[in-house]
């Protein structure tokens, strides 16, 4: 089963939420993994039973990161928060660059995750043909 690793900064948990909803019985067909806040909030909400790693600012970033360079997620959806300045800017564009390193798709705002979404629908559906 691919993972799908979810992550929003603060003003984009709302728009996380709304996305998972949006996507939620796509979303319940692969392993999911959040930073802890997100990823809590998610699971309450809707029962997703996404594993929840650190905070972003206490390490989930990197922890989601290590998890990249080992090929165990296989996509990502971070909704950043472009306006704000982050303490954790360092663990942040470490995740971004590791998604480059080893070609993961990535995706930072709600558009191009939905994008993305669409294309991982197209890829099961054939799959099951
Ligand atoms: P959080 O981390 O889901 O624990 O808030 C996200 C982040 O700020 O990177």
């Amino acid at each position: 089963m691919e993972t799908i690793a979810l992550i929003a900064h603060d003003k984009k948990k709302e728009e996380m939420l709304d996305f998972v909803e949006h996507h939620k019985d796509l979303l319940s067909k692969f392993h999911l993994v959040a930073t802890r806040t997100t990823g809590t909030l998610i699971n309450e909400k809707f029962h997703l039973n996404v594993e929840t790693m650190m905070s972003g600012p206490l390490g989930g970033d990197q922890q989601i990161g290590a998890m990249v360079a080992t090929e165990k997620v296989h996509f990502v959806v971070f909704l950043r928060d472009p306006l704000t300045s982050q303490p954790h800017e360092p663990d942040i564009n470490a995740l971004l660059r590791l998604c480059d390193v080893h070609n993961i798709p990535l995706a930072t705002n709600r558009k191009s995750a939905h994008i993305m979404l669409k294309y991982i629908a197209r890829k099961l559906e054939d799959n099951q043909q």
